[in-house]
C-alpha cells in the first residue's frame, strides 16, 4: 500500500523567539501574522501560523529563522 510523505506544520518555540518577523516574508503564501500576545510584560507581537490551511509545510519559515526556534513538528495533516 502507498504511503503519503509526512507533511507537518510550523510550531514557534516562543521561549527562544526574539520576535523579529523574519519569518514572515519568507512564507511564499502569507500564513504567518504578528500577533500581540501575553507571552511578555510588554506584550511583545510573536508570529502564529494565521492561515493553516494555505500552509504547505514547505519549511522556509523554519530556515529563514535566524535563531532557528522554528521547528516543523507540528499537526500531522497528510
Ligand atoms: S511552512 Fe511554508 S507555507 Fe507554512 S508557514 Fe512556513 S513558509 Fe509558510
Ligand atoms: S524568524 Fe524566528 S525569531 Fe524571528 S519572529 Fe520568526 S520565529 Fe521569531
Amino acid at each position: 500500500m502507498e504511503t503519503k510523505p509526512e507533511k507537518r506544520l510550523p510550531v514557534v518555540d516562543y521561549g527562544r523567539c526574539v520576535a523579529c518577523g523574519s519569518c514572515l516574508p519568507a512564507c511564499p503564501f502569507s500564513c504567518l501574522e504578528l500577533s500581540r500576545t501575553d507571552l511578555d510584560a510588554d506584550r511583545t507581537a510573536f508570529p502564529e501560523l494565521a492561515r493553516v490551511v494555505d500552509c504547505t509545510c514547505c519549511g522556509l519559515c523554519a530556515r529563514a529563522c535566524p535563531v532557528d526556534c522554528i521547528s516543523m513538528t507540528g499537526l500531522v495533516v497528510a
